[in-house]
């Protein structure tokens, strides 16, 4: 079915509405048919795309994408989506008229009619500039991660000397010291093994390269297996952890279990004087799948609820074991998936850690 572009006389707030959408320099508005056939235009379409209204309209809108998206059949899949979610979103390369490109935020929203998709709308937003940013500052906590790398590697074997010498000391000249150098001299042993640990850390931090082999994997699958390996025993804390229908998403398997498997240990570690709970939901929207991992601990001070992704920024001192390196393993490896992942936490309730994933479209049993 085409889109009926109407007929019926407009009332003076219709005509005002769709005057400001013409208006719109930031946005291009446009309206397809369900073939993807052009059918009206705004103003953002000249500043965005370059086109005039004469050179869009009529025109298939699948020419904009560029020719790989086309290959992959991105335009109809967007239409395919609309129709049965309600809207299509993302980010991707457009073509301009010229033949460059532009970095672009659109959604794709289906018009229904009697039940029935009669069009589409997309709304388009220059994003290049964001995307520009983005990628300088990827670059820049690469450089970190590379120098972080280089340090934690030529810190091992001095750490290793001595820590072998101490436990040499230890060893041989047991009992020969007085009481206070032992001790001392345990401090010096535990301080060697938790330097080795925030090395591994480091170490794993920044050897983490991209997303590596991707397999089909059961979210689902990868939650039981961490709970049924947790380091702090279930029962030890009497928690509770639950978790509702999980997707199958495509990814490499040792990042999800790393990921879930710090999220879940840190809401056990900060947990308060209650009983942990922890709730673990999948949620589709805006075409990617929303994961939360919520906890009933400690909470975070909003103020810090940024800083405790970068590496090595810890809110909690000794008492609580950990090198401050997990939660930035956690962002990169929803980053190398074009995710986002974030904390919403209120102190002395809980916190909520939401991360978002690539879509598939198969679902995993709880
Ligand atoms: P680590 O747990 O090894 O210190 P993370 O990077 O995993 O490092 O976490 C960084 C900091 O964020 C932690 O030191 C802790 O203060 C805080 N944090 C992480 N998860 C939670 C949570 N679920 N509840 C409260 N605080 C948390």
């Amino acid at each position: 079915m085409k889109v009926d572009t109407g007929s019926t006389p407009e009332t003076a707030l219709e005509r005002l509405y769709r005057l400001q959408v013409e208006e719109l320099q930031d946005y291009a508005l446009f309206l397809i048919d369900t073939d993807g056939v052009i059918a009206n235009w705004n103003s953002g379409v000249g500043t965005i795309l370059q086109y005039t209204r004469t050179e869009f309209v009529g025109k298939n809108f699948a020419q904009l994408f560029v020719p790989e998206d086309r290959k992959a059949r991105a335009p109809e899949n967007e239409m395919l989506t609309a129709a049965r979610y309600g809207k299509s979103a993302d980010v991707r390369w457009h073509l301009r008229k010229d033949g460059s490109r532009v970095f672009v935020d659109g959604t794709l929203y289906a018009v229904r009619e009697n039940d029935e998709v009669v069009g589409f709308t997309k709304i388009m937003r220059d994003a290049t500039a964001r995307h520009e940013s983005e990628k300088a500052l990827r670059r820049s906590r690469d450089d970190l991660a590379e120098f972080a790398h280089v340090v934690a590697h030529d810190l091992q074997a001095p750490l290793r000397t001595m820590k072998s010498y101490a436990q040499l000391l230890a060893k041989r000249y047991r009992g020969q010291f007085d009481e206070s150098a032992d001790t001392f001299l345990a401090f010096v042993l535990e301080g060697a093994n938790n330097m080795e640990a925030l090395i591994a850390g480091l170490l794993n931090y920044s050897e983490f390269g991209g997303k590596g082999a991707a397999a089909s994997v059961s979210l689902g699958d990868v939650v039981e297996a961490v709970v049924a390996a947790l380091r702090i025993p279930k029962e030890e804390c009497a928690a509770q952890i639950t978790w509702g229908d999980l997707p199958v998403v495509e990814a490499n398997p040792t990042h999800l279990r790393q990921l879930f498997q710090n999220l879940i240990d840190n809401a056990l570690k900060y947990r308060s004087s209650r009983p942990p709970e922890i709730d673990i939901r999948a949620e589709l929207k805006e075409n990617q799948w929303l994961i939360s991992v919520a906890d009933n601990g400690l909470g975070i001070a909003p103020e810090y609820q940024q800083q405790i992704f970068l590496p090595l920024r810890r809110l909690h001192g000794p008492e609580i074991a950990g090198s401050g390196l997990g939660l930035a393993v956690c962002k990169r490896i929803v980053e190398s998936y074009e995710g986002r992942m974030w904390v919403h936490s209120i102190p002395g309730q809980g916190s909520t850690f939401y991360f978002t994933l690539p879509r598939t479209n198969k679902l995993s049993a709880p």
